[in-house]
């Protein structure tokens, strides 16, 4: 047989290329994964997902994770188009659960600082005893 990276003739029972280092088609060899599968793995955003259900929103959070959690099922089954729909749609989510959560939490701050500032003006120090003017 021939080594597939550089050519050279090699026993049919050499475990790799003695030219090369390249391993050979040997059942001990470490294989290399499929060509079939897809070049590139989808994200699936299940961490977003979930780290938003928590903070942020829940019912948009958990349309986030349904979709999360089909990106990996889609991949598995090869359905590659399908999987990057199910990721982006869990992106989507996941940023609207964001937002759900961010503006309460922004609007929350303002009025902590409208309280504070209020609470700092009412709350003057009372003026000191007038010291010995009644004489
Ligand atoms: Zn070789």
């Amino acid at each position: 047989m021939f080594c597939p990276k550089c050519g050279q003739e090699v026993s049919g029972d050499a475990d790799k290329c003695y030219s090369c280092g390249e391993p050979l088609n040997n059942p001990q060899a470490p294989r290399q994964p499929d060509a079939g599968a897809p070049a590139e793995p989808v994200q699936n955003n299940l961490v977003w997902a979930i780290l938003t259900t928590i903070f942020c929103c829940l019912p948009f959070g958990i349309v986030a994770i349904v979709y999360a959690a089909q990106v990996d099922g889609k991949t598995a089954s090869g359905d590659h188009a399908g999987a990057l729909e199910a990721s982006k749609k869990a992106k989507t989510w996941s940023f609207v659960a964001f937002l759900c959560g961010l503006i309460p939490m922004v609007l929350y701050a303002i009025l902590m600082i409208i309280g504070l500032v209020a609470g700092a003006i009412a709350e003057q120090p009372p003026a000191p005893p007038a010291p010995f003017n009644n004489f």
